[in-house]
């Protein structure tokens, strides 16, 4: 499980992300949805990040768009 840490939100690259539209901007500001679960945004997928996340090699995680499917088991 990915904790809801400070550190961890700092580290998180959603911010940077083509799928993250201004609904997730403003209501998401911190992000980490591997940890802190999905949007209630709607949301079209363009691509995920996640890979290139130093959150992901850290947790081991395997998927991607936690933004939609929700934290990381
Ligand atoms: S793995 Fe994805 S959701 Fe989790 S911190 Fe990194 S960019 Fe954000
Ligand atoms: S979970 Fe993946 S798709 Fe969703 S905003 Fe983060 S990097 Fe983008």
């Amino acid at each position: 499980m990915v904790e809801d840490t400070k550190e961890n939100i700092g580290k998180c690259i959603c911010k940077s992300c083509p799928s993250k539209n201004q609904c997730m901007n403003d209501s998401d500001k911190d992000f980490l949805y591997c940890a802190k679960g999905k949007t209630e945004c709607e949301m079209v997928k363009k691509g995920c990040i996640c890979g290139a996340c130093p959150i992901h090699a850290k947790y081991k995680l395997k998927d991607y768009y936690y933004c939609t499917s929700g934290n990381a088991e």
